[in-house]
């Protein structure tokens, strides 16, 4: 059977990394998760006190070392080098730096060309905003996945402090509201539904259940 790209897009904490990984498992298809990898190029200028728009010295960082996924019996790692940064990347300081940086052109063409060789061969679970309309527009599936500002929140939360993340609810709101506003308003590679996308709205549905319909859409192709 042919090896489709499932591109799943859609704004912050729409459930898209969670759904996608176990899509990517029913399937024996590679997961990768493209916020991951955009949350690294922010944790790199961060580390290294460089500022948020400082768009030449983030992608000289990116292009100084490795960046990998690894599968590990808990879930998927990330690691710069040999740096697992998988916690680190989570941490409420990044997410409020990782939009400033997204919406620099030349990072984005740096990591978009990343996301297409990982995804070339077909056989891949991609999630973010721009998968479906920008890395690969000729995707066999697109899924645009949405849910309440509420909801998405209270998801977040609960990942948080079970992460072992202090963090507060209404702070979350805002700071999901906030990424809405600044990924759908960029100028590159906006946040935004490709027209041949499938919406789906997970508010009030739980993890199996938005699975299930997508799986249902994959199935018909
Ligand atoms: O998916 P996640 O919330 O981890 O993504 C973090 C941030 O990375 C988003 O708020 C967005 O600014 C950026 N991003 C992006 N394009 C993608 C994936 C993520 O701009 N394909």
């Amino acid at each position: 059977m042919k090896k489709l790209v499932i591109a799943i897009d859609g704004p912050a904490s729409a459930g898209k990394s969670t759904v996608a990984k176990i899509i990517a498992q029913d399937y024996g298809y590679v997961y990768i998760d493209t916020g991951a990898m955009y949350r690294t190029a922010t944790w790199l200028a961060l580390e290294n006190d460089i500022d948020a728009d400082n768009e030449d010295e983030i992608v000289t960082l990116l292009q100084s070392g490795n960046l990998t996924f690894k599968q590990e019996v808990d879930g998927q790692h990330v690691f710069w080098n040999d740096t697992d940064i998988t916690t680190a990347i989570r941490l409420p300081e990044i997410a409020s730096h990782v939009s400033a940086v997204s919406a620099l052109p030349k990072v984005r063409e740096y990591l978009v060309e990343k996301q297409q060789a990982y995804g070339k061969e077909g056989g891949v679970v991609m999630d973010g905003r721009d998968i479906g309309t920008t890395v690969f527009p000729n995707a066999d599936i697109k899924i645009f996945l949405v849910a309440s500002v509420d909801e998405r929140a209270e998801r977040r939360y609960k990942e948080n402090i079970e992460k072992g993340i202090d963090c507060d609810l209404e702070q979350l709101k805002e700071d999901i509201a906030r990424r809405d506003y600044l990924d759908s308003t960029r100028e590159v590679s906006p946040l935004t539904k490709a027209d041949d996308a499938v919406e789906v709205d997970t508010t009030g549905i739980d993890i199996q259940g938005v699975v299930d319909k997508i799986k249902s859409i994959i199935e018909t192709k």
